[in-house]
């Protein structure tokens, strides 16, 4: 499933083909997503300048001067770029192209729980869309930080690692780099949230980032022209400290690492790393 680090590799692989763009067409050839995709999108952006392209969470966001195109990756999207004079016929699970100038960019998610929405500026600010009104900080935001997840975290006694994976406080933080983060912190994943104290709060805002930064690092520096959401978690997960490794000596102290069930969800951890 792509995560944050999977969604900005995909922004800085489409960024130079995409920002400053027009876009010559936009080719619907399935709307039955996770939503219905708007029948007069194609209208809609045909002709239409790509201002920015951004990302807010795990949403990558096609902004237009009249508005913007809101777009999930779900449990199995990916965009994938291809020059305009190879690209192939489209496959069963290829839904939509945006035909611009150099490339096509394609949507390609056989499992359709992706989205593509549209936002028109006329209908108030983009912040304010349902999908985006309720995300936490981004976790490069300057404004995340050790005060922001103690302050989040106060009177919270659910454990730290569903409050991280609830994403009210930071978005971006999910199952693998949950506890990946929180290994690097020395957190019990099972810890109530409101227990952290300023420090382990720093130490965690700190893991987090740099949890974020290395599988952006990885994921960039993996693929080049083709972007590929299946399958990429899998080049940070060999570096994993304790994620899926259960039974496996701890990367650090050597006792076997722990799986636990949270919320329906696998969460690993060191007993002895992370006693508390
Ligand atoms: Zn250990």
């Amino acid at each position: 499933m792509p995560e944050l680090p999977e969604v900005e590799v995909t922004r800085r692989a489409l960024l130079p083909y995409v920002e400053g763009a027009t876009v010559e067409r936009c080719v619907v050839r399935e709307p039955r997503l996770r939503w219905p995709v708007p029948a007069a999108l194609a209208t809609q952006l045909a002709g239409r300048r790509v201002e920015r392209l951004q990302r807010r969470g795990k949403y990558l966001l096609w902004c237009f001067g009249h508005g913007t195109l809101i777009s999930h990756l779900g449990m199995s999207g990916a965009w994938r770029i291809w020059p305009r004079d190879t690209v192939p016929l489209p496959r069963r699970h290829d839904h939509v192209d945006m035909v611009l100038p150099q490339v096509v960019v394609r949507l390609t998610d056989p499992r359709r729980f992706g989205a593509l929405l549209w936002h028109a500026s006329g209908s108030g600010p983009l912040a304010g869309h349902p999908l985006l009104a309720h995300l936490g900080l981004e976790p490069f935001d300057p404004r995340f930080d050790g005060a922001a997840l103690h302050a989040g975290t106060r009177g919270r006694s659910a454990a730290i690692n569903q409050v991280l994976l609830a994403g009210g406080i930071v978005v971006g933080v999910g199952n693998i780099y949950a506890s990946e983060a929180l290994f690097r912190a020395r957190i019990n994943p099972k810890l109530p949230a409101r227990r952290l104290g300023a420090q382990r709060c720093e130490q965690l805002a700190v893991a987090v980032r740099d949890v974020l930064t290395e599988a952006i690092g990885v994921g960039g520096s993996t693929l080049r022209d083709f972007v590929s959401a299946a399958g990429d978690e899998g080049y940070f997960m060999r570096e994993a400290a304790v994620y899926e490794r259960a039974g496996l000596p701890c990367r650090v102290c050597g006792t076997p690492v722990r799986r636990l069930v949270q919320g329906q969800r696998s969460t690993y951890y060191c007993p002895r790393c992370q006693r508390c």
